[in-house]
């Protein structure tokens, strides 16, 4: 016997005109990239997401067709989200911060139609537009009396003219839930970057996964601001997730210094934000140069790299924020595990308490996993043992896009897919996950595997240090040994000697790095993380002492 409830499709559209209906007056506000501070409500970013809607349409675009931008957080860009995906077209959102020639690959590779740009991107759009020959229009996003002329852009459009073209009478389609309406590229480290295509179905459930109170635990009484871009997995949903619970957003643009960001903080009451951890260097950075405190600033999500319990510290210790430590992927849109305590976890001591949260989590309802050994046997949920971490769930890929890669699930023995998320984890009785290590990073010495998160972690909370990585290097005997590549605090005098004795008696004696290197900085990549790949480059000759 079927149900009697009404066939009401999940789709991304319904989120933007909730918001519209129900929060209409909620402002979006945006530092744009001509400097000024643009604020409007959602009623007018659904009336503004209708225009271009019907403007595209209007241009012929189709369902399905795949239409790109490279772009900051700004309102244009919440709006090309909503106008692309509500219409059925797919919003394929490019990190600007890749190089030139694999933007030009992936928007071959997406067969982009037309792409969407912020004016800080010309030059790549010029490198790149006589390698894209399926893109249609180049839309500058920009005021109509700012719009540049450029000799090498032939169908170079202006996005505030494109928008007058169309009609706010436009009504969003009723489409099936299971069409695609994002696709975002994963930073690849490796070999050329694949497509995870979201469905309408698996982004509103995901923006309804984040917003539960132990996930990120948005509400119409926060202020948020993403500085994660949204181009790096939808700013973490928070597009979608902001609308669908009322919740005032700022988009911060292209400025992410300390100082930009603790000025906006300040300026429209921001309580809550997301980033990875290098973003948040850069704003303590400022503010305990600064002297300066948050008066609204509540809580943020850490995710995206590990975040150093040191960083967890001071947030808390010093300005009184809350950190909620989250994990995910490209592949997971992104959220797979928030850490958040349970009601029996509050009669806990501190120390024990602040221990669980440096971890990466709990899954939120949506998300399954389980860790495996190398023959797919599941492993003990203890805390200690670790192993493959596979996941599950309507917001989970199941392959990439045009199947690059081919089938990537692993099959259990009842036969269902699990996705592989190339990352190695303990998970503890009470279902919270740590992550040791990414498989390719973790260091294998003598058989056994040190993680060189939980190294890293410990070097950044000593004092003079700003920012670690650790690194496996050939070693004749045991494989690989740890490196530590240490880049100073300004200012600061440590030696490779006081960093090793700040490791005695918190790791086995094993774990010990074998040496210390002092840079200036750390290799970082498109997305914020360090990239340990250019990292074993940059020592491919360096060789242990003794060695
Ligand atoms: P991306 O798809 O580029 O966002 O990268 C996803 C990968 O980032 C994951 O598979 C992890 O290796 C890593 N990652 C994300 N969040 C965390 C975290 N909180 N701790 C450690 N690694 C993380």
């Amino acid at each position: 016997m079927q149900g009697l409830m009404m066939e009401m499709p999940l789709l991304v559209s319904s989120l933007l005109h909730h918001a519209a209906r129900h929060h209409g007056d909620t402002e979006i506000v945006s530092r744009r990239i001509e400097g000024d501070i643009h604020r409007y409500t959602y009623a007018e970013c659904e009336r503004r997401s209708r225009r271009l809607a019907d403007a595209f349409t209007r241009q012929g675009v189709g369902i399905g067709e795949r239409i790109a931008t490279l772009a900051w957080n700004g309102y244009r860009h919440m709006e090309m989200y909503y106008a692309v995906g509500g219409m059925g077209a797919v919003i394929h959102t490019i990190n600007p911060r890749l190089h030139p020639e694999q933007i030009a690959w992936i928007v071959n590779h997406a067969g982009d139609t037309h792409l969407a740009f912020d004016l800080t991107f010309l030059p790549i759009i010029e490198a790149i537009a006589e390698h894209c020959p399926n893109v249609r229009s180049w839309i500058a996003m920009v005021d109509e009396d700012r719009q540049p002329a450029s000799a090498k852009l032939a169908n170079l459009v202006n996005y505030e003219r494109l928008l007058a073209g169309g009609s706010e009478a436009y009504r969003w389609p009723e489409l099936d839930e299971r069409s695609a309406v994002g696709l975002c590229y994963t930073s690849g480290t490796t070999g050329n970057p694949k497509g995870a295509m979201y469905t309408h179905r698996s982004t509103v459930l995901h923006a309804y996964g984040a917003a539960l109170p132990d996930a990120m635990g948005a509400s119409a009484r926060d202020c948020i601001l993403p500085v994660v871009p949204m181009f790096h997995v939808n700013a973490w949903g928070l597009p979608y997730t902001c609308p669908l619970v009322g919740a005032k957003i700022v988009l911060p643009g292209a400025q992410l210094d300390g100082k930009s960001l603790y000025e906006l903080f300040e300026s429209e009451g921001v309580t809550y934000s997301a980033g990875v951890p290098t973003v948040w260097l850069g704003l303590l950075q400022y503010v305990k140069q600064a002297g300066v405190r948050f008066s609204t600033f509540k809580r943020t999500v850490i995710g995206g790299s590990a975040c150093p319990p040191a960083m967890i510290r001071t947030f808390e210790d010093d300005y009184g924020v809350d950190v909620i430590h989250a994990w995910g992927m490209t592949e997971m849109s992104p959220l797979g595990t928030l850490c958040r305590l349970q009601n029996k976890h509050l009669a806990q001591p501190r120390e024990a308490r602040r221990k669980l949260l440096e971890k990466q989590g709990h899954v939120v309802f949506g998300v399954d996993m389980k860790i495996v050994d190398d023959q797919g046997s599941d492993l003990a949920w203890d805390g200690k043992t670790f192993g493959n971490l596979l996941v599950r769930g309507p917001w989970v890929m199941r392959e990439y896009f045009r199947g690059e890669g081919g089938d990537p699930l692993k099959y259990d023995a009842d036969g269902r897919g699990w996705f592989p998320t190339g990352d190695v984890a303990t998970i503890d009785a009470d279902g919270y996950m740590q992550i040791t290590d990414r498989s390719k990073d973790v260091i294998k010495s003598g058989g056994e595997w040190i993680s060189s998160i939980d190294l890293e972690n410990l070097a950044m909370a000593h004092p003079a240090v700003a920012n670690a990585a650790v690194i496996g290097v050939a070693h004749p005997k045991w494989d690989e040994r740890p490196l530590l590549v240490v880049v100073k605090k300004p200012g600061a005098e440590v030696t490779r000697e006081e960093l090793l004795a700040f490791y005695e008696g918190k790791i086995a004696k094993w774990w010990m790095p074998d040496d210390v290197q002092f840079v200036d900085s750390l290799p970082v990549g498109a997305t914020g993380k360090i990239l340990k790949t250019r990292l074993r480059e940059q020592f491919h000759d360096y060789r242990l002492p003794g060695v």
